[in-house]
């Protein structure tokens, strides 16, 4: 069946325009519906982490966005006197850092390469309803010209918290509100140095100040004296000027405020990611807490998971399982990043009995190298996996993150760039030839002892399958990126 667009995407956010991107790059033709008339200029994002920066290394996007932000590799909580130190050096990567980026410029850069793809992105249209008849999705939509209907082969939610697509599939959001809301302020602070991100943890709640760059910080405050304010009502100077050097016990110097809002803090996760045609991705699919900078960064890589797959699905080479992995996938990841946020939540705005042993608690616990190490690891999303397709015979690297190692010509994850899988070998093992599987599959060669004699890598650079036969491989090929071309097929 013919469609008006194979992908829909909703929303202009950041999980949108990277979703909108890899699409583009297998040759789907997408549009973008993004009901907000401007781009926004609205920060709310500043930590990109380690597994993200790899991802957007895998299609070219990294080395262009680190020139926009600043290199932090420790995170410095300071109790009082006392300060904690969670390193962020990550020894496997080539980003041993978090990226301190204001949201803004990293929707920029997606936004570029959106345009640059040709993909439209149509402001000031908003999706109100949505019909899945089995064989594709009729879209509602209210512009500037009234409402209008468009068919679709398939419907993509990055339509963010409040996500319209997800009350259209009827999906729940399950979970709470914290009693705690959050604060935000951009500040001009005497004498604060441009490049370090301050964390203060106080009494009553902690307060996170990362540096835009340019002389201004966004403060980021959870004070639980302020439970109670409506989330409407103005925030002024002197509210946070107070808030602040009360949980940083000692004056702060503010010298100007630029914004401020208040903000509901929730977590909260979509039963369902996949509904039929229509999917969910971002913070449409889960809201958490700010801490620990992990919304984008899911949303970001659950585009980059589910791109490829809506791709192979559109082009006809999907295996029936393919599509359904995404949620299968994506809604564990989703789910341990509720679990830290929560509970980074609950030790920051902790009551009294807890608030006392919290500095010793967290300087023994990071002493111990297995846990920081292991902490360190899940906020820079480096240790996240997905089960393999047959746990009885998979090798032990299937479903695992691919390092990028040095290739015969090049890094790994450059070679990924083209957004096709990878068959990786070691130097002297006979492989398959991909070009059976032209347009899905590439190949490379590496003399990294670390690496199985054979990989296939997905293009999001999680190993799909790994073992040393080339009969086996080529099975392996064959279930994961489609039949070869007739005229290849032996
Ligand atoms: C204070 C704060 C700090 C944060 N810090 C970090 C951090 O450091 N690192 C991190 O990774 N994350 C952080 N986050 C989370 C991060 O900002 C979000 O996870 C991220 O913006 C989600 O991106 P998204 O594209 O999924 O959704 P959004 O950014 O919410 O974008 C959704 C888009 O959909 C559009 N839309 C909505 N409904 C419709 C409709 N019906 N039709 C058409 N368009 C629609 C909206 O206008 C919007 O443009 C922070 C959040 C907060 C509140």
């Amino acid at each position: 069946m013919v469609h008006d667009t194979q992908v829909l995407v909703v929303g202009a956010g950041p999980t949108g325009l990277m979703l909108a991107a890899e699409l583009a790059l297998r040759g789907v033709s997408c549009r973008v519906l993004e009901q907000r008339a401007e781009e926004s200029n609205l920060t709310r994002a500043f930590g990109v982490h380690a597994r993200t920066l790899e991802q957007l290394d895998m299609r070219g996007l990294a080395d262009d966005l680190l020139p926009r932000g600043i290199q932090v590799d420790e995170v410095r909580p300071t109790f009082g006197r006392r300060s904690v130190r969670l390193p962020m050096r990550h020894p496997e990567s080539r980003f041993p850092y978090v990226l301190i980026v204001p949201q803004a410029r990293t929707e920029a850069l997606l936004a570029e390469r959106v345009r640059s793809a040709g993909v439209r992105v149509e402001r000031g249209a908003k999706v109100v309803a949505l019909d899945d008849d089995g064989r594709g999705v009729t879209v509602t939509i209210e512009d500037d010209s009234g409402t209008r209907t468009e068919r679709a082969g398939y419907v993509v939610g990055c339509d963010g918290a409040h996500s319209s697509v997800r009350r259209c599939m009827g999906v729940g959001f399950s979970g709470a509100a914290y009693d705690t809301d959050i604060l935000l302020a951009d500040l001009r602070l005497a004498g604060a140095d441009a490049r370090a991100v301050r964390t203060y943890v106080g009494r009553d709640g902690v307060v996170l100040m990362p540096p835009f760059g340019d002389g201004w910080v966004r403060a980021v405050i959870w004070d639980r004296r302020h439970r109670d304010v409506p989330l409407d009502e103005p925030l002024g100077v002197a509210e946070v000027t107070e808030s602040l050097n009360r949980l940083a016990g000692r004056d702060l110097g503010v010298t100007e405020m630029r914004w401020s809002t208040r903000f509901r803090n929730q977590r909260r996760q979509a039963d369902h990611y996949r509904r039929g045609r229509v999917f969910l991705a971002g913070d449409a699919a889960h809201v958490h807490s700010p801490l620990g900078a992990l919304g984008m960064n899911t949303g970001i890589q659950d585009a980059v998971n589910l791109g490829w797959k809506l791709a192979a699905a559109v082009h006809g080479h999907a295996a029936p399982w393919l599509l359904d992995s995404y949620h299968a996938e994506r809604h564990p990841v989703g789910a341990a990043a509720l679990r830290l946020t929560d509970l980074l939540q609950r030790i920051s705005v902790a009551p009294a009995p807890v608030r006392a042993i919290r500095p010793f608690a967290a300087r023994g616990m990071l002493a111990v190298r297995p846990i920081s190490d292991t902490l360190r690891r899940r906020v820079a999303g480096l240790s996240i996996a997905y089960p393999p397709r047959d746990p009885r015979h998979a090798h032990a690297w299937e479903g695992r993150r691919v390092p990028d190692a040095r290739l015969s010509a090049g890094r790994l994850y450059q070679a990924l760039r083209d957004g096709r899988f990878l068959l990786v070998r070691r130097t002297g093992t006979p492989a398959p030839d991909p070009a059976a599987w032209a347009g899905r599959l590439a190949a490379a060669e590496t003399s990294d002892t670390a690496f199985p004699a054979l990989t296939l890598v997905r293009p999001d650079g999680y190993a799909a399958w790994a073992g040393d036969d080339p009969d086996s491989a080529r099975a392996a090929v064959t279930g994961w990126c489609g039949s070869p071309a007739p005229e290849m097929r032996s």
